[in-house]
């Protein structure tokens, strides 16, 4: 069965806490909801403002696929402004539960009644398509529940939508109402809110149930703990419901994810289903392995599916062979000796609590690789007094040819002093340092360094780099490897 898809991104996903979006986002958002498949897009409330029925007009102006809808309450000055923004149809919002009828309307089931009636009457005497939703239809009495709709439809509502809006039906609960509304014989469509982290659930339990719409947002935005998720929703339906399809492009749900949280400012948690950052990556290295070699042992589903790459993340519970497909993927090649160094220098990084990102991969990478020869100069201290009171010295022992020599500088900062401390040493004669250039890698003031510096002897130059979490001893290593370089050519 085919399930029809309304987004309200633009309507109820826009009434999240602090979001408001311009004319042209809501453009943009709109015209992708189109193309990826979307059958109802709720373009946003024409009564709100000025600036909200520009944005809706240019929208229905477009000719898209898609059914546009506004949100209307069931007041004639409402729908006018539907009217006038040239909408398909709207979503007609009429609340049911006593708690909303005699504590925010202050009126009688009865004037509701009459109420709704009438402005069915309005709409369709307009030629607007109408979704008549029950606010708070979960709360409300079942009987008066359905003499609303059944009112409703014969005063010609083309579609009734169940309305869960503080979100405080189980997926039980979801089914039993929705199954009870057997004798309606229009579309039912559900709307449900996510305060108990139940929407997805409940949209599809309500699908079980027997509606054939459901009510969704991008990434699940919305007022308070906000709507369905539209992701989620539309690839469980796809993936685990075989009775049931949607006309939506999956492989564009990344795409579309990524720009509403641009444009809203909303960011996704990175554990979230399907669009979170860390969805589709692997860092332990059993399930790294696994994945590799079939990646069902360890994924419901490929990150193709919805647009998205699978991705193997660096850190401490890593195993070899997703490093090494890693290090392909950013075009390196190591041997088994290298790819054991780079792995060891990677777990050391991460267990002193940092994030290990491909950037410091690289690096990492490239200082194992560099170094292939025999080492001169083995440099085993580095001990540095530095701060505003006193002048920095800096004391070094390094092993140069199985000889261990202790020496010290100063200088006018610590890494001078550490490189005089170096320099005075006879080895390090006719050496000059011709460049020394420091970057933070990572950001923070725990970022890795990166320094690179140039030495010259004569005739020859040679670049050597250090990356350490310390500028002093991210230098001290690029001096000591350029020296190294220099003499062992
Ligand atoms: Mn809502």
């Amino acid at each position: 069965m085919n399930i029809k898809v309304l987004d309200t991104t633009l309507r109820d996903g826009e009434q999240t806490p602090g979001v408001s979006l311009t004319p042209q986002e809501k453009f943009r958002i709109a015209s992708k909801l189109d193309e990826i498949g979307l059958d109802y897009i709720e373009a946003g409330s024409a009564i709100t403002s000025e600036g909200e029925r520009e944005s809706i007009k240019e929208i229905t102006q477009q000719g898209f696929k898609s059914e546009i809808l506004s949100f209307s309450r069931p007041l004639n000055i409402d729908i006018d402004y539907c009217l006038d923004c040239d909408v398909d149809g709207v979503n007609l919002v009429v609340p049911t539960s006593d708690l909303h009828i005699s504590q925010k309307l202050k009126t009688t089931s009865e004037k509701l009644l009459d109420l709704s009636n009438d402005a069915i009457d309005y709409c369709k005497d307009h030629g607007l398509i109408v979704e008549l939703s029950a606010e708070d239809a979960s709360r409300s009495n079942i009987d008066f529940l359905k003499s609303v709709y059944l009112n409703g439809i014969e005063h010609g509502a083309d579609r009734i939508c169940v309305c869960d809006t503080v979100g405080i039906l189980t997926p039980d609960s979801s089914f039993e109402l929705f199954n009870s509304l057997g004798e309606i014989d229009v579309p039912i469509a559900c709307h449900c809110h996510n305060d108990f982290g139940l929407a997805v659930a409940n949209t599809l339990s309500a699908i079980k149930g027997g509606a054939s719409e459901f009510h969704s947002t991008i990434n699940g935005i919305g007022e308070r703990a906000g709507n369905t998720s539209f992701e989620e929703c539309v690839v469980s339906i796809d993936r685990l419901f075989p009775d049931f399809s949607t006309n939506i492009k999956i492989n564009e749900i990344y795409g579309i994810s990524k720009l509403v949280a641009r444009s809203t400012g909303v960011y996704i948690q990175p554990n979230k289903a399907i669009v979170g950052e860390n969805a589709f990556s692997h860092e332990s290295g059993i399930h790294s392995d696994g994945i590799i070699k079939n990646s069902a042992t360890y994924e419901p589903m490929t990150p193709e599916l919805v647009g998205r790459k699978r991705k193997f993340v660096i850190g401490k519970h890593m195993g070899t062979h997703g490093l090494d497909n890693r290090l392909k993927e950013l075009g390196m090649d190591v041997d088994e000796k290298q790819l054991q160094q780079i792995c060891a220098d990677i777990k050391e990084l991460a267990d002193m609590g940092k994030t290990v990102t491909d950037v410091d991969l690289q690096v990492i990478a490239d200082n194992v690789l560099q170094i292939n020869h025999e080492d001169m100069i083995k440099l085993d201290e580095v001990t540095i007094v530095s701060g505003n009171k006193v002048m920095p010295t800096a004391s070094v022992k390094v092993t140069i040819e199985d000889e261990e020599i202790l020496n010290a500088g100063v200088g006018i900062g610590p890494v001078d002093a550490a490189i005089n401390a170096l320099k005075s040493l006879e080895i390090f004669n006719d050496i000059d340092l011709i460049e020394y250039h420091v970057d933070s890698i990572t950001g923070g003031t725990d970022a890795f360094i990166d320094v690179i510096i140039k030495l010259q002897k004569g005739e020859k130059v040679v670049s050597a780099r250090g990356t350490e979490p310390d500028i002093i001893n991210a230098s001290v290593k690029a001096y000591v490897a350029g020296v190294n370089r220099l003499l062992g050519e």
